[in-house]
């Protein structure tokens, strides 16, 4: 084994060889090289910029087309998407829900939002997401299942949802949560928030859960500026998406009836054209992304202490974000990389902080979670732009 200093040098080094020669080199920047001009423009020439526009229809139809999904909702961003999705999936206040504790926090703000309570699950180091068997294991041991659903015997409460996570785009084990989620009688919520261009088996990430949720923020691989959606193969679950993402009003020529109380969570036709824009170029984006991750597991490969993420068998990643992963007994550099390299412009980013650590969340139910510590210790993130595989791909 290399010893701690070697590998703090050896990381940054590499890192410096591969990526450009610049200021600052961002962790994940969005590119603009296609019709996003010219479609945004013909949004403000026709003054259709808002809420209703024919780019949010042609949006919603081109992402169902991509990911094969027979419906897709587009609203304003990721975390109102998986707000409204669990709220249609039945999550009522009080419910828990299971979910990794390594994600973004929106994912437990989501559910947070309906009054119902977060339960943290574990990871497996191999998808980065979470471990199949350990909640099997977890819920044949904490749970009793009713007439009426899954309750934990802990709390009391009915666990009702399981919302796996692809991190950084790859795609968690999905056919084992399914068969989870049958036998428990839970509703399964994909987050699939950085997953666009990510598929499971050979088919998109987003078509396993009851309802899945996207983002296209600035950072992810599609970006509408700030934008989200909704995807289903529920004819009735659309129905009910769209209804409550808009503000549940009652189509009518003049009349304002609203039968529940909905969301203002419509994406603006000037986000949904620049997201056609985008789209168009996702494979594109996917060809460089995979590139610069092809070259980063080939210079990352014959060093000790220290791999690359990589995509498992089943699974075709987008390479949203790029991952090294310190062995355990290196994972006191991290700290040192972070440092090094974040002084000398290139952008590189530990993973979150679990969310059962934050302060909001800390006395919600978990089960073991060691694997995720650990791997949130010794977890870096680095610089993965598409534009990065100009070179490469
Ligand atoms: C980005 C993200 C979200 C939320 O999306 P926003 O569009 O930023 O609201 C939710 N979950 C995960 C895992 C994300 O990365």
């Amino acid at each position: 084994m290399s010893k701690q200093s070697d590998i703090t040098s050896i990381v940054v080094t590499k890192l410096k060889e591969i990526v450009p020669n610049q200021d600052f080199v961002a962790l994940h920047e969005p590119l603009f090289r296609g019709n996003e001009w010219s479609y945004v423009k013909e949004c403000l020439d026709t003054s259709w910029v808002s809420s209703v526009g024919k780019y949010v229809d042609l949006f919603e139809r081109k992402l169902a087309e991509y990911t094969g999904t027979d419906y897709a909702i587009a609203v304003s961003n990721g975390t109102a998407a998986l707000h409204a999705a669990l709220i249609v999936a039945g999550v009522e206040a009080g419910d828990e829900v299971i979910m990794p504790t390594l994600s973004f926090v929106a994912t437990a703000n989501a559910a947070a939002y309906i009054g119902a309570v977060p339960h943290f699950a574990d990871i497996e180091e191999s998808t980065l997401g979470l471990d199949a068997n350990k909640l099997d294991e977890h819920l044949a041991r904490i749970t009793e299942i009713r007439s009426d659903g899954c309750y934990n015997k802990n709390t009391g409460y009915r666990i009702k949802a399981v919302v796996p996570m692809h991190t950084f785009g790859h795609p968690v084990d999905l056919d084992p949560l399914v068969e989870i989620c049958k036998h428990y009688k839970l509703v399964l919520v994909e987050d699939a928030a950085e997953s666009m261009g990510s598929f499971y088996k050979g088919r998109h990430t987003g078509n396993w859960g009851l309802l899945s949720a996207v983002s296209f923020n600035g950072n992810k691989i599609v970006t509408t500026g700030g934008g989200g959606a909704i995807l289903t193969n529920d004819a009735s679950l659309a129905k009910q998406v769209k209804h409550l993402t808009t503000t549940a009003k009652v189509p009518h020529k003049w009349e304002f009836v609203h039968d529940r109380i909905g969301f203002n969570y419509r994406m603006p036709n000037l986000n949904a054209a620049l997201g056609c824009a985008q789209l168009e170029q996702l494979p594109d984006f996917i060809e460089k992304k995979r590139a610069v991750a092809q070259v980063y597991q080939q210079a990352f490969a014959g060093i000790e202490g220290v791999v690359c993420f990589k995509e498992t068998g089943f699974a075709q990643s987008n390479y949203w974000l790029n991952a090294l992963l310190l062995h355990e007994s290196h994972a006191s550099c991290r700290d040192d990389i972070l440092g090094q390299t974040n002084s000398q412009g290139i952008m590189t980013r530990p993973a979150w902080n679990p969310l059962h650590t934050l302060d909001m969340f800390v006395n919600c139910p978990s089960m073991d979670l060691s694997m995720a510590v650990s791997v949130c210790n010794r977890l870096i993130n680095i610089p993965s732009s598409a534009c990065l595989g100009d070179e490469y791909a």
